[in-house]
């Protein structure tokens, strides 16, 4: 097998036997880096050099005795996730030359868990899209197929993993941004329980709904890297001091007894028939394991979509205003004075899906118009985080389609911001509530393009999530497919 193929469990392996060495691991991902990343132009910031130093160190630390979780496995990193010395430009202009002084706490516990850092991938800017199409530098391309999107926002994140480019990866997941790319680059992906991992050092969009994520080949993966960054950080006053389980642990391949609630609400118009056939395929599949399928309604579901789009933008108009071209970051250089220097460093600084939002959320929170936007959307949040308790007396974990078709060509709904928000319209949801949400693969559509199946678990419950799709996992092999590159 080549290297560069690898699962991290199994390279973790292969490292503790002597087999390979982090440097050989290392050297071989760059290599396959260099083969195919022209055409997928998942990373933003390359750090081969970097990379290569980590994994001699991570050698040096084997050769020591010491066997941390990640020793040696070389990871790429989201760039809206802060990197000391490394550039971070959230996909933005503004932040061009923006080269962080402090590390974000998740980037601290890989690297001190052992983990090498390739470099920093694609997003849209400040991560507000689907896509990747809103990233200001350049598109990244599927591996599935070179003319269509990955997803978004963390979409080069999830190409970088479905290429192998990185053995895992880390994202954002604020509307759906893990999942949702998961999905279209055929890997595993979670957005944990808000609060469960730390969001110091992530550049806060909508921070009420932001959590960073992770990207695995198989859910092995994805929750062993979840294991490492989670827990309580008390830089973020929003992480939440619950005992993190040991993930590994809870991969035990079996569901008998288990309730899996479907909700009649995601099966709509407008979902791609494969995608439906697929992921009622899947849920068939868990019940001929010895599930018990409970059909459940989700009734505020339509509300999602409507609600996200007033919180979301409010939030990010008010982070956003950090953006003044004095502190840090992109600066106008001719201005006439300091209203012009702000005016023209957010003009030319910032892209049109970013200004959209801006405007948006000003305007919902303005004098008068709060109570009727920001405060409403508040209360039907609410609804929907209510929704999930019923349902959750009556199942312990929904299943349903994490986006409602399959990759989608690069160009077709960027003229069309309403089309291109409805492609998270599976995803909002848990968001809003504030819950755990996995996307695994579960099939592969007529042209060849994976489809994802969403698994939406309790709050702090991702141990039960991942229990479900590692037996799901166990019996298909749809993660195993490779891309044609
Ligand atoms: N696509 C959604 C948006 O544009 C979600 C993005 C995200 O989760 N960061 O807001």
């Amino acid at each position: 097998m080549k290297l560069h193929e690898l699962t991290i469990y199994q390279a973790r392996s292969l490292l503790q036997s002597r087999e390979i060495s982090a440097q050989e691991l290392t050297a071989a991902v760059i290599d396959r880096i260099l083969e195919v990343d022209n055409d997928i132009k998942a990373y933003l910031t390359l750090t081969p050099e970097l990379a290569l130093e980590q994994a001699r160190q991570a050698d040096a630390r084997r050769a020591a005795g010491e066997d941390d979780p990640l020793l040696g496995i070389p990871l790429a990193i989201k760039d809206i996730i802060c990197t000391e010395g490394i550039p971070t430009t959230c996909g933005s202009k503004i932040l061009e030359d923006f080269i962080p002084p402090y590390s974000a706490t998740v980037v601290e516990k890989l690297r001190a868990a052992g983990a090498v850092i390739l470099g920093k991938t694609n997003t849209d800017e400040f991560a507000m899209g689907s896509s990747t199409e809103n990233s200001a530098y350049f598109t990244t391309h599927n591996p599935w197929d070179l003319t269509r999107v990955p997803g978004g926002s963390s979409g080069g994140s999830a190409a970088a993993t479905a290429a192998d480019e990185c053995l895992g990866a880390l994202g954002s997941d604020t509307g759906g941004s893990v999942r949702q790319p998961a999905a279209l680059c055929g890997v595993v992906g979670i957005k944990p329980t808000y609060g469960r991992v730390s969001r110091y050092g992530l550049v806060a969009f909508a921070s009420s709904l932001d959590q960073i994520g992770t990207f695995g080949k198989d859910v092995t993966d994805c929750a062993l890297l979840l294991s490492v960054i989670a827990g309580y950080d008390p830089r973020d006053s929003t992480s939440v001091d619950e005992p993190v389980p040991d993930y590994l642990s809870a991969l035990v391949p079996d569901v008998r007894g288990m309730r899996l609630g479907v909700p009649q609400e995601y099966f709509i118009e407008g979902i791609q028939p494969e995608v439906e056939a697929a992921v009622r395929a899947a849920i068939d599949l868990l019940a001929e394991m010895g599930a018990e399928i409970v059909d459940i309604s989700l009734p505020h579901t339509g509300y999602a979509l409507p609600v996200y789009y007033l919180l979301a933008p409010a939030e990010a108009s008010a982070n956003l205003a950090r953006y003044d071209g004095i502190k840090y970051g992109f600066s106008f250089p001719d201005a006439a004075d300091v209203w012009d220097a702000y005016r023209k460093t957010r003009q030319y600084g910032f892209g049109a899906e970013v200004k959209r939002r801006i405007m948006l959320g000003t305007y919902a929170l303005s004098a008068g118009y709060y109570d009727a936007y920001y405060l409403k959307a508040q209360q039907v949040r609410t609804l929907i985080k209510q929704d999930f308790d019923r349902a959750f007396a009556l199942c312990d974990v929904v299943l349903c389609p994490t986006s409602p078709t399959t990759a989608f060509k690069i160009g077709e709904k960027v003229d069309d911001p309403l089309q291109m928000y409805l492609s998270d319209v599976f995803t909002l949801s848990a968001s809003l509530a504030g819950l755990p949400g996995l996307s695994l693969p579960c099939g592969f559509d007529a042209q060849g393009l994976p489809i994802g199946l969403q698994i939406i678990g309790r709050a702090f419950d991702e141990a039960t999530v991942f229990r479900v799709a590692y037996t799901y996992e166990q019996v298909t092999d749809w993660h195993t497919r490779k891309p044609p590159l």
